[in-house]
């Protein structure tokens, strides 16, 4: 009988699970404790007994994604690519903030082996086939990269965002169970500020996020216009500017919470100061910090860098108008870790010129009202590219 990954299990269904089996509640409590620990068979709960040991292993499994390689990189960043068991790689990486001397870790996670989304400036845009994480492979990536650090004496993890491969918000069930995981007091506990869900704008999901789980939420932008916005980010002609920025005015906001606007800075694309006064006048009434990332390049885009003076005009253009916004520093440049850049494993499934067409926006999308996912119809998607 093939048995599933207790990885990606909430403590909810390890408790009706349990209880199942004629267990006491407060086992689930012990054996969640242990599932996120260090460890990778059952035997090593020590203080379950035997018989129930058995019987986890009859229904479940603890593999992790397998570890293929770890990079790392001259500024300490370390990258990890996995692969899975039907032969697809992701990445995961690690960004310690040593500069600062903070304590604030962040691991930037998978939610896919690729992305639909077609942004014109990332590299995971370029890979044709993949498929959604599920629960227990984006804990996983957690659960290695913990186990590595831990051996490295390389800090620890403070900060999850899903800004690896994949647009999370298309991956919605599996992303929402490991977000519910994460911020699990009985387990790896991470505080719920400290998980960001990264999303290119995927509307109706977005909005249930606000309902179903407390974690932070940062909006992919990259434009302060329609106009600007549809060359680099297709699915923008599905749902423009004013939808997103509606659905965050509506987003049940937390006290004090801020939402996270990522910008990355194009050459002569987006850019220009006109740009950022509409983007300024855009977000006007958004409660946000404004995080400007100037192009990693990479081989799979067509776009450039911009020069640092674009990039400080561009800052002190949103920061006459109030915004709190920052100038980010690329991290893990030299091991193709920066943001845009994951995904190098699958260079050879798709030439440059493939990707970011316009056959991504033909496929018809549309919201199934009611289900579990918004259909982005992966297999339609597949069909459509060359
Ligand atoms: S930037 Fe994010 S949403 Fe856009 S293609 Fe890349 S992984 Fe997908």
């Amino acid at each position: 009988m093939a048995t599933a990954n207790i990885r990606g299990i909430t403590y909810s269904d390890l408790e009706s699970f349990l209880m199942g089996l004629g267990e006491k509640r407060f086992r689930a409590e012990q054996i969640f404790r242990w599932i996120h620990r260090p460890i990778q068979t059952f035997d090593e709960m020590t203080d379950v007994n035997k018989k129930l040991r058995q019987q986890f292993t009859e229904f479940f499994n603890l593999d992790l994604p397998a570890l293929k390689t770890v990079q790392i990189s001259r500024d300490g960043t370390r990258k990890y690519l996995f692969l899975t068991q039907d032969d697809q790689s992701f990445e995961a990486v690690y960004i310690p903030e040593v500069a600062s001397g903070s304590n604030t870790h962040t691991l930037c996670v998978s939610s896919q082996t690729g992305c639909s989304v077609g942004c014109s400036f990332c590299f995971t845009a370029s890979i044709r086939h993949y498929r959604n994480l599920s629960a227990a492979e984006i804990i996983g990536q957690v659960h290695v990269a913990m186990m590595d650090i831990a051996k490295a004496g390389a800090g620890s993890i403070k900060n999850i965002v899903f800004m690896g491969m994949g647009e999370p918000l298309l991956n919605y069930d599996q992303v929402l169970t490991a977000c519910r995981i994460l911020i699990d007091t009985r387990g790896l506990s991470f505080s719920p500020k400290r998980v960001t869900v990264s999303t290119a704008g995927i509307v109706p999901n977005l909005i249930r996020l606000g309902h179903d789980c407390p974690v932070q939420i940062a909006l992919s932008l990259h434009a302060g216009s329609d106009e600007v916005r549809s060359q680099i980010v297709p699915i923008n002609r599905k749902w423009g500017v004013t939808a997103l920025i509606q659905a965050l005015k509506n987003y049940p906001i937390r006290h004090k919470q801020k939402f996270i606007i990522e910008y990355v800075l194009l050459k002569g694309i987006n850019d220009s100061v006109e740009e950022a006064r509409r983007l300024a006048h855009l977000l006007r009434g958004v409660p946000c910090k404004i995080n400007l990332l100037p192009l990693n390049a990479h081989e799979r885009t067509a776009h450039q860098t911009p020069a640092h003076d674009v990039a400080v005009r561009f800052q002190n253009e949103l920061r006459k108008a109030g915004y709190l916004v920052f100038v980010r520093t690329a991290r893990g440049q030299d091991i193709s870790a920066a943001c845009g850049q994951l995904g190098g494993s699958h260079a050879k499934t798709q030439t440059p010129d493939t990707m970011h067409q316009e056959a991504l926006l033909d496929v018809s999308v549309s919201i199934n009202k009611g289900k579990e996912s918004w259909p982005f119809a992966e297999n339609k998607l597949l069909n459509v590219l060359p």
